[in-house]
C-alpha cells in the first residue's frame, strides 16, 4: 500500500504524523512511503533523513493523494478535497462535533478509521494514541507549572536555607492525571489527588500520592473505565473538598473529563481567589471547555495573581517524543491490520472487533455497528509514569475465606497429628506454616513492591531446586525421589518464567533499534 504522510499545518503544532524511523518500519512490512516536503522539520526530523529511511519526499497533494492518508489532527473540510476518492484516512476525527467534515468524506467516499473510537482494550494498547497523547500532556503539564511557579519543587535543605516540598494538587487520575502525579513526584513534590472513580485509588497511592477522599456515597465509574456525570449534590461536596485545598496548594493540574460532554468546571473562580497569590493552576481540560472558570482556551491567564494556563499545545511542545509515539501508534496499528496478509496488504473490516467500532465511514458509507466487544480487561503495566496494576488488596470476603483455610488446615493438622508418626507431623506443620507464611506476607506487599517481590521469589525457587536435587540425588523411598523431581521441574518454571518477564520489562524501557 502507498501510504502518504501530509505536514500537519495547524497552528502552534509541531508534530508529524510518520518519523523517519516509523518509515522504515513501514517500508519493511511491504508499503511504499511517501512524506510532504518540510513534513517533520519541526519534530527534528529534516527531508534528508527521510530519504535515508527509504521513504520518498513528495508536495503536498502527492502526499494528499496517497491511497492511505495518516494524519494528527482532525481534517478541515479543505483537507478533503485533497484526498483521492476512494482513499482510506487513519487519524482523529471528533466527528459527533463536525458533521460537515464527516458528509464531505462521505461524498469523497473516503474509508475513515478514527483513532479516538479504538476500543481501549489491552489488545489495542499498542496503538492508543489518547493514552500516548495523554502520557505527555500530563508530564508537560508539570514541567509548566514548575517554570511559570519558579520555585524547587521538591524539599530543599541546605546551608542557605530550607524549603519544604512544592504541593500539587492533581484533579481527576486518567493517564494523563496519572503522568501528571509520577511527574511531580519524581520531581519531589508532595502531590494529593481526585478522581470519581474510586477503580483509581490504588493506582494513585503507588505512585506515592496521597488520594482525597469524600464522605459520598455515589460511584464515578461510567463502565469502560470512564466516568460519568456526577450529581450536583456530588460535584458540591467535591468542590467543597476543593475549596479547602485551595490555599494549601502551590500548583493544581486539572484534567477531569466526560467522554462526549463539556469539561465539567470544578475549580471556580471562588477557588482561585482562595489560592496563594504566585500559586499555578494547569488546565488540561481547556480544548474542551476547560475545568477552570478562569481558563482562556490556548493562553496563559491571571486572575488575584494566580496563573491559570490554559495551554492546547502541551503535547506538541514535546514534538519530539510526541511524534515518535504517535507514529509508533500507527505503525503498531497498520502491523495488527497487516497481520497473517501478504506483504503490503491491509485488511480494515468493520466486522474486526478492535479495529470496526473506530470505522466511521467505509467506501463513504457509515458500517452498521459492529457486534459487542468483549469487556475491556483492566489495564495492564501501563506506560513510564503511569503505575502498575497489580493484584488488587483482598477484599474482606477473601480475608475471610484465608482464615477458613487456616482454620481448615489446623484441622487437619491436627486430625493427622492422631495419627501419624511424629517426623510426618512435624515437615507438615512446617509445610503448611511456610504456605500460610507466604500467602499473608504475599498478598500484603503493597504494589508497588511487587517486583523486587518478584526477584525474591526467585532466589526461594533457587533454594527450593537445590533441595529438589539433593532429595532426588539421594535415590533413597521412590516417592521423595518423584516429589524431589516435582520441586525441580515447577521451581525451574518459576525462575525461567521469572526471568522471561523480567526480561519482557526491561524491554519496555529500552531504546528500539
Ligand atoms: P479521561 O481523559 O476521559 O478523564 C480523565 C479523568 O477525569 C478520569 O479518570 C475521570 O474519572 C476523571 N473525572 C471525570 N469527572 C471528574 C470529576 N468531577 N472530578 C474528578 N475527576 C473526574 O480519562 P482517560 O485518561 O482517557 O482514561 C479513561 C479510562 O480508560 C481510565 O479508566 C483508563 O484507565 C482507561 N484506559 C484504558 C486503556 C487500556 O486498557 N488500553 C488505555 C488508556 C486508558
Amino acid at each position: 500500500m502507498r501510504i502518504g504522510a501530509p505536514a500537519e499545518r495547524e497552528d502552534g503544532e509541531r508534530r508529524v504524523v510518520l518519523t523517519p524511523e516509523a518509515c522504515k518500519k513501514l517500508i519493511g512490512l511491504g508499503h511504499e512511503v511517501v512524506v510532504e516536503e518540510g513534513a517533520g522539520a519541526k519534530a527534528g526530523h529534516p527531508d534528508a533523513a527521510y530519504v535515508t529511511a527509504g521513504a520518498e519526499v513528495v508536495d503536498t497533494a502527492t502526499a494528499w493523494g496517497a491511497p492511505l492518508v495518516l494524519r494528527i489532527n482532525p481534517l478541515l473540510v479543505d483537507d478533503v478535497a485533497r484526498l483521492s476518492e476512494g482513499a482510506t484516512v487513519l487519524g482523529l476525527l471528533y466527528g459527533h462535533a463536525r458533521p460537515e467534515v464527516v458528509e464531505a468524506l462521505a461524498a469523497r467516499k473516503v474509508t475513515f478509521l478514527a483513532l479516538e473510537r479504538i476500543p481501549r482494550s489491552t489488545i489495542a494498547q499498542s496503538f492508543d494514541v489518547l493514552s500516548s497523547m495523554a502520557n505527555i500532556a500530563g508530564y508537560r503539564a508539570v514541567i509548566e507549572a514548575a517554570a511559570e511557579l519558579g520555585t524547587f519543587l521538591g524539599p530543599q535543605m541546605t546551608a542557605a536555607g530550607k524549603k519544604p516540598p512544592a504541593r500539587v494538587l492533581v484533579i481527576g487520575a486518567g493517564v494523563a492525571g496519572l503522568a501528571a502525579i509520577g511527574a511531580a513526584r519524581a520531581l519531589g513534590a508532595e502531590v494529593r489527588a481526585f478522581d470519581t472513580r474510586d477503580a483509581v485509588k490504588d493506582e494513585v497511592s503507588s505512585l506515592g500520592a496521597s488520594f482525597l477522599e469524600l464522605d459520598f456515597e455515589e460511584t464515578g465509574d461510567g463502565g469502560g473505565g470512564y466516568a460519568k456525570v456526577m450529581s450536583e449534590a456530588f460535584i458540591e461536596a467535591e468542590m467543597a473538598l476543593f475549596l479547602a485545598q485551595a490555599p494549601q496548594v502551590d500548583i493544581v493540574i486539572t484534567t477531569a473529563l466526560i467522554p462526549g460532554r463539556p469539561a465539567p468546571r470544578l475549580w471556580t473562580t471562588e477557588h482561585v481567589e482562595a489560592m496563594k497569590p504566585g500559586s499555578v493552576v494547569v488546565d488540561l481540560a481547556a480544548i474542551q471547555g476547560g475545568n477552570c472558570d478562569e481558563t482562556v482556551p490556548g493562553e496563559k491567564a491571571e486572575h488575584a495573581g494566580v496563573k491559570i494556563l490554559g495551554y492546547t499545545d502541551l503535547v506538541s511542545r514535546m514534538a519530539g517524543d510526541a511524534s515518535r509515539f504517535f507514529a509508533n501508534n500507527l505503525v503498531n496499528l497498520l502491523k495488527f491490520a497487516g497481520k497473517g496478509l501478504d506483504p503490503g496488504e491491509l485488511a480494515l473490516s468493520p466486522e474486526n472487533t478492535t479495529l470496526g467500532p473506530a470505522l466511521v465511514l467505509v467506501d463513504g458509507v457509515e458500517p452498521p455497528p459492529p457486534p459487542p466487544a468483549p469487556p475491556a480487561p483492566k489495564r495492564p503495566e501501563p506506560p513510564r509514569h503511569a503505575p502498575a496494576v497489580e493484584p488488587e488488596v483482598p477484599a474482606p470476603q477473601s480475608r475471610t475465606r484465608d482464615a477458613l483455610l487456616s482454620l481448615g488446615a489446623a484441622l487437619g493438622l491436627f486430625a493427622l497429628g492422631v495419627n501419624a508418626p511424629s517426623e510426618l507431623v512435624g515437615h507438615l506443620t512446617v509445610f503448611v506454616l511456610a504456605c500460610f507464611v507466604g500467602w499473608q506476607v504475599i498478598w500484603n506487599v503493597s504494589p508497588a513492591l511487587h517486583t523486587p517481590l518478584m526477584a525474591v521469589t526467585n532466589a526461594i525457587s533457587g533454594i527450593i531446586l537445590v533441595g529438589g536435587m539433593l532429595q532426588a540425588g539421594l535415590g533413597t523411598t521412590s516417592w521423595a525421589t518423584a516429589l524431589g523431581g516435582v520441586a525441580i521441574l515447577l521451581a525451574t518454571i518459576n525462575v525461567v518464567g521469572g526471568f522471561m518477564v523480567t526480561q519482557r520489562m526491561l524491554a519496555m524501557f529500552r531504546k528500539e533499534g
